[in-house]
């Protein structure tokens, strides 16, 4: 369970978050949308340790986790898909993803006995398992996507966070994606997306929150959310729906 209370993020004199509160249940999926620049990644990046929040406060099944760095809120059991892949080039997926699986540097060099097949589960469930063997350099962008879906998700993480989901992915690939991370929900996993194109999140989440100028301006079930009249209106312009 994620809770969010009265969180704050000052960059200078802009305010890019503004006493948000937000909670998270586990098996659900929480969709933050927003035009360009209302507050989504920020938000995203306080949760996952790599912005500290100038107040407010982030509580992982009631322990507090925010300002801590990436590394602890991964260990605390966060599971981060970072918008911009970044494997190891030398290294094979299944490889990748045993790294992903085994932080500390000695197991790595000595996987305990099971780590390779749960790699390997690991990679098969995230539709990897053809391409277990092969560089991350010869794999198309869909691929890579699900190779940090899969590493994500390695150490069994009960929050999974994504920023981005589907950019770049073909409307085919957006719905294997789809598939996959309702998956993440049905094995108890709470999960919170961020997209500006707000039809993408509709058929997929659970709850929305939408933003505007660091601001919540309306919670509930995406259908809901889309019928806001403050939604409607801020979002006038097509920012949300393009
Ligand atoms: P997008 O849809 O474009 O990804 P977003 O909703 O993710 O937008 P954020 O990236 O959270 O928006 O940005 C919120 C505001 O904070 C913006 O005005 C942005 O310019 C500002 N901002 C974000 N990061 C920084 C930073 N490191 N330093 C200064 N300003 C920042
Ligand atoms: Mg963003």
């Amino acid at each position: 369970r994620l809770e969010l209370s009265r969180l704050h993020k000052r960059f200078g004199g802009l305010i890019a978050v503004k006493s948000f509160d937000l909670a998270v249940y586990p098996g659900e999926i929480m969709g933050l949308i927003g035009p360009n620049g209302s507050g989504k990644s920020t938000i995203m990046q306080m949760i996952m340790g790599v912005v500290k929040p100038t107040s407010g406060s982030i509580l992982l099944d009631g322990t507090s986790i925010e300002g801590k760095p990436v590394y602890e809120i991964a260990r605390a059991g966060v599971g981060i898909v970072f918008q911009h892949s970044r494997p190891l080039r030398l290294q094979t997926v299944l490889e990748n993803i045993l790294l992903g699986l085994l932080p500390d540097s000695i197991t790595r060099l000595r996987p305990p006995h099971g780590a390779r097949a749960r790699a390997t589960a690991i990679a098969e469930e995230c539709g990897l398992g053809a391409v277990l063997q092969r560089l991350p350099a010869t794999l198309p962008f869909a691929d890579l996507r699900r190779l940090e879906l899969a590493k994500a998700i390695a150490r069994d993480p009960g929050l999974v966070l994504i920023d981005e989901p589907f950019a770049g992915l073909t409307r085919g690939e957006v719905s294997g994606f789809a598939a996959l991370i309702s998956r993440f929900r049905e094995q108890g996993r709470a999960v919170v997306l961020v997209d500006h194109n707000v039809k993408s999140l509709v058929s997929l989440a659970d709850r929305a929150a939408a933003l505007y100028l660091g601001e919540k301006i309306a919670e509930g079930t995406p259908a809901q959310v889309m019928r806001d009249e403050t939604v409607r209106r801020v979002y006038l312009g097509g920012a949300l729906t393009a």
